[in-house]
């Protein structure tokens, strides 16, 4: 039967209902945006207050929207980790309730595997990447470059040293003097400046590996902006700092692709071209496609970037709609769809983790599921 998947583990409260094929038949989201903007931030405290006060109507609503019930369903997914403990209490707890009161299947689910397997969703793509592929999550909360070698197997290739992407976009945009979450204001202040005129640095730039560093940059921001004497100059700021992420985050593509055995077909062929090109070499080792997800996702100068480095090796370069990029309950639905059809669940014992590595998957097998 149909599979009601639970989000709660950062400030976006949401259900969804798919069908076992993967078609979306309810869905909804509340984003608590609004209520963390005059804090500057995520507070843990009132995320999950926010969590227990929306769920049961966001997930009946999305009930009602697939014409279902409760008893209707086949399981529940709930995302049960990483991210704020307060969050994922309330919604883990929200969905083994279901869960037990109906008799159904639980699954616990990973919320970096959900973004993992976000581009296998039926009907996103004409047609889902191959394992393996490599997956760049660029979000408010993680940095990570990761190896999607198979259901269940990650192999995280780099990850930030210090602040995510996105908590480098919002800091840097709060030292400029723009609102929170600052990255989309960034991006719209960046057009208006030149990239050239504040030069600043490019951490980790060149170097072995695919892990980030943001803390250095920001701090080079900070004491560009403290050295102004122009309004107009914060406009260059946002595209200088714009450019070194976008540069940082192609390098550390390359790397990562290289990683995972991945050759440069480059030359200066079209994107279609080196594909082909690859093809007919049968250059198929390594990854089968660059995915990009999360929050920054959104940055088009990243993606732009990415999309070089993706054509450089004959790569498509996959973003999904932006609904699905940043944090929502289909992806965990579906998360637990892939899971289900392996004959994975979970005891409603499970624990919710607030850090869970995506090299910890664990699953029960659980016979008679699927
Ligand atoms: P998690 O890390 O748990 O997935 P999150 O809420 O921190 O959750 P997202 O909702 O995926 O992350 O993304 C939010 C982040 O994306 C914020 O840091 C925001 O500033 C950043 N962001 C959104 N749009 C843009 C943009 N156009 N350019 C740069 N950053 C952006
Ligand atoms: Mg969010
Ligand atoms: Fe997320």
């Amino acid at each position: 039967g149909p599979v009601l998947g639970l989000e709660s583990s950062c400030d976006e409260t949401a259900a969804a209902v798919l069908s076992p094929d993967g078609r979306v038949l309810g869905e909804t989201l509340l984003s608590q945006t609004a209520e963390h903007a005059r804090f500057g931030g995520v507070v843990p405290e009132v995320a999950a207050r926010s969590h227990l006060r929306h769920m049961p109507a966001l997930a009946a609503e999305a009930l009602r929207q697939a014409g279902l019930r409760a008893n209707d369903l086949g399981a529940v997914a709930a995302t049960s980790g990483p991210g704020l403990i307060g969050g994922l209490i309330v919604g883990a707890s929200f969905g083994k309730g279901l869960a037990l009161a109906n008799d159904l299947p639980f699954v616990a689910v990973n919320h970096l595997e959900a973004h993992a397997l976000t581009p296998r969703l039926p009907g996103l793509l004409p047609e889902a990447p191959a394992f393996p592929y490599l997956l760049l999550l660029l979000s408010g909360g993680h940095c990570q470059c990761v190896a999607v070698e198979g259901l269940g197997r990650y192999r995280r290739l780099g990850t930030t040293l210090d602040d995510a992407v996105g908590e480098a976009f919002d800091k840097s945009a709060k030292l400029l003097g723009l609102p929170w979450p600052g990255g989309p204001h960034l991006e719209r202040l960046a057009r208006e400046g030149d990239p050239k005129r504040i030069p600043l640095p490019r951490p980790l730039l060149g170097r072995e590996g695919c892990d980030f560093s943001f803390s250095g940059l920001k701090t080079a921001v900070s004491q560009a902006v403290g050295r102004l004497t122009d309004e107009a100059g914060k406009a260059d700021i946002a595209a200088s700092f714009q450019a070194s992420v976008a540069a940082v985050m192609a390098d550390r593509a390359r790397h990562a692709l290289r990683m995972m055995g991945t050759e440069i077909v480059g030359g200066k062929m079209s994107a279609r071209a080196t594909a082909e090109a690859a093809a007919a070499k049968g250059a198929t080792r390594g990854a089968t496609a660059l995915v990009v997800s999360g929050g920054v996702a959104a940055n088009s100068a990243i993606r732009e970037a990415l999309a070089t480095v993706a054509a450089q090796h004959g790569l498509p370069l996959i973003a999904p709609p932006i609904r699905l990029c940043t944090d929502n309950a289909v992806m965990v639905a579906w998360a637990g769809i892939e899971r289900l059809r392996a004959g994975l669940a979970d005891s409603v014992e499970h624990a919710p983790r607030p850090r869970w590595p995506l090299s910890e998957m664990t699953g029960v097998e659980v016979a008679g599921i699927g």
